[in-house]
């Protein structure tokens, strides 16, 4: 057994995805629903600073069943 395929990629079901949004919101940091690690942040490059508002992406990744969630966690950010 070597590295997996990019095609197994686990995905977390859409209400653990909002879990994970909603925690990262209320506190800065989210937790796996499923094997409750701390969730490693890593910020998605695409829009240039500088510009004022952007969409804001976040990507969690949990480091023990490798599953990852991408939202927008821009939600409240604007004065
Ligand atoms: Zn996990």
């Amino acid at each position: 057994m070597q590295d997996a395929p990019e095609t197994t990629r686990a995905q977390y079901e859409p209400a653990e995805a909002e879990a994970i949004r909603a925690a990262f919101v209320a506190t800065g940091a989210a937790e796996c629903p499923r094997c409750r690690a701390p969730m490693l942040r890593r910020a998605i490059g695409g829009g240039s600073f500088g510009l004022g508002y952007a969409r804001r992406r976040e990507w969690m990744l949990c480091p023990r069943c490798r599953r990852s969630a991408i939202f927008d966690a821009a939600r409240g950010t604007r004065t």
